[in-house]
Formats: structure tokens, C-alpha cells, sequence
């Protein structure tokens, strides 16, 4: 009924809480629902491919796109610079669809502040032994990286408030069922379904 598109989503959680499988498959699961890609200084992961996972810069590059004011918010997160460019949020209201933002606290806390009416979720692990267990999990990582990583998770948790939405990621199925009715109720609002209703109303 509606398909206008134009929603600005964003999604935060403390790293190893699930955050990017249950964007996954609420990205695969609803249409005209696109992931924004993010501009990021760090080095691209084997599995990640550029300009569909992010848009891998020089630090150079990126504090230019800072000075020329094309983000529409940027952070620092664990020493790498991660922004979302405003193209990137012009693009999709062009093609009418609505945007999933994954950024971290700081950056969710900018475009409120500068988008008010964007819907804001904060994905929650269910407790610190299951972080902890998930960050051990992914290997790679030492002890002493892992406990600053739930150092970090504990100050960005405490955060929470901030969002219109938590969700707990208990089990990933409900996860991404709860992460996609906080999308759909969105979609449904009066405000956005006027024409809808008009086109109803129209046929009476
Ligand atoms: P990763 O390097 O693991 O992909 O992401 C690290 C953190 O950076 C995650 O918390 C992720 O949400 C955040 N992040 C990714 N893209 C952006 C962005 O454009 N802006 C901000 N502020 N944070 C981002």
C-alpha cells in the first residue's frame, strides 16, 4: 500500500551482540529496505567486498569528506573512522526505499539530532557471559582484546535509553522478527499512510 520509501533506521549494538547476522536477514527478508554503506578507514575483512559492505578510504580521503561536510554524521571507533555520507541517505529517498543505518552509539546519537524523525534500536546480548562467549567464539581476538571490547560494551549498553527500540538477541529468529515489526509498525503510520487511505476513501 505504501512504497515510498524514505525511513532512516538505525541499528546499534555492543560488538558481538549479533548486530550484523540480524541485519542480514532482516535486510534479505524485507523489500525496499537498503543497507546503508558506510564509509570506513579500516581494511576490508576477507568475506567483505567494497561498496557493498563499505567504502574503504584513506584517512586522507575521509578527513577531506569531513572538512567538505559530507557526512551526515561520522565517529571514531576503535581507532578507525566510520561515517555515513549524506549521498548515501539522498540516494535512497531518491530510489524511495528506506535506510538501515549500522552505527555505533556516537554516530546514532548525531542523526538524532540531525534527523529527528529517524527510528532508532539498540540490540542488547541477553548477558556478559554471552558476549563473552561470542567474542571468544569469532577467535582471532586475545584476552586482553576481548576484555576491552566488553569494557566498551558495558559504557555503550548503558546507552540504551537513548533508542526508541531494544531488542534482546536471545535467539536470532525472534530477533530479527522484532527488528522487522519495529519496521513494518513505522511503515504503518497514519502520517504515511495518508495517500494510501485517500486512494481507500477515493473508491467510496
Ligand atoms: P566493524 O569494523 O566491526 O564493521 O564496525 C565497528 C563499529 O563501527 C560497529 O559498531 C558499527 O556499527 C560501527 N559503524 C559502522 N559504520 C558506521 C558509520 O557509518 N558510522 C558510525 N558512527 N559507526 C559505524
Amino acid at each position: 500500500m505504501n512504497d515510498r520509501g524514505g525511513l532512516v533506521f538505525v541499528v546499534s549494538a555492543p560488538s558481538g551482540a549479533g548486530k550484523s547476522s540480524v541485519l542480514r536477514r532482516v535486510l534479505a527478508e524485507l523489500s525496499r529496505l537498503r543497507f546503508s554503506v558506510s564509509h570506513t578507514t579500516r581494511r576490508p575483512r576477507v568475506d567483505e567486498e567494497e561498496g557493498a559492505d563499505y567504502s574503504f578510504v584513506s584517512r586522507e580521503r575521509f578527513e577531506a569528506m569531513i572538512r567538505d561536510d559530507r557526512f551526515l554524521e561520522w565517529a571514531e571507533v576503535h581507532g578507525q573512522l566510520y561515517g555515513t555520507s549524506r549521498e548515501e541517505i539522498a540516494r535512497a529517498t531518491a530510489d524511495e526505499v528506506d535506510l538501515m543505518l549500522d552505527v555505533d552509539v556516537q554516530g546514532a546519537a548525531q542523526v538524532r539530532r540531525r534527523m529527528p524523525s529517524a527510528i532508532t534500536v539498540f540490540i542488547l546480548p541477553p548477558s556478559r557471559a554471552a558476549l563473552d562467549a561470542r567474542l571468544r567464539g569469532r577467535g582471532g581476538q586475545d584476552d586482553a582484546d576481548i576484555e576491552r571490547r566488553l569494557g566498551v560494551a558495558r559504557e555503550e549498553i548503558e546507552r540504551f535509553r537513548e533508542y526508541d527500540y531494544v531488542v534482546v538477541n536471545e535467539r536470532i529468529e525472534e530477533c530479527v522478527e522484532l527488528v522487522k515489526s519495529v519496521i513494518q509498525a513505522a511503515r504503518c503510520r497514519t502520517t504515511r499512510m495518508r495517500d494510501a487511505a485517500r486512494g481507500v476513501i477515493a473508491t467510496f
